[in-house]
């Protein structure tokens, strides 16, 4: 059974966010925001991104969250994987770990597609922050400078 295996990795892995929680904060100036929200757990995060003065790449990704475990950990890795992204490759992302790809190679990449093979009808959970970057993606750059 490969179950406490996952689980390990799981669990270094949230710890190793919850150790070092430099992407649990809100950007000054974010280019790109966006949020989600689960109804049926109650999941709450929103993740902010600033980009490179052409706006090519990632230069920081951050997020708020007020989240289980799982959602929190997911946004975290989430923030760690988009850094340095070309912005143009960042909804091709987040439609590959919906839909479980194995294209990456990154470690983070390949342990976050390990928790949501060990929890899915988690799912939804793991799932939330990559949605809210979907919604920032959709948004006008700046938005925040905009509306109040
Ligand atoms: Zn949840």
């Amino acid at each position: 059974m490969k179950n406490s295996e996952v689980d390990d990795t799981f669990e270094s892995l949230l710890k190793a966010h919850a150790r070092d929680p430099k992407h649990a904060r809100r950007l000054e100036t974010p280019d790109l925001s966006g949020k989600g929200t689960n109804a049926r757990c109650g999941d709450a995060v929103e993740i902010e991104i600033t980009l490179s003065s052409d706006g090519g790449s990632v230069e920081d990704a951050a997020f708020t969250a007020k989240a289980c475990g799982l959602c929190v950990a997911s946004a975290s890795m989430l923030c760690e994987l988009v850094h340095g992204r070309l912005s143009a490759d960042l909804d091709a992302l987040a439609e590959g770990l919906i839909a479980g790809q194995t294209t990456d190679t990154n470690a983070v990449w390949n342990a976050l597609l390990a928790v949501l093979a060990a929890y899915p009808q988690r799912r939804r959970c793991i799932e939330l922050p990559w949605s809210a970057l979907q919604n920032a993606l959709r948004q006008p750059r700046n938005q925040r400078m905009i509306s109040p």
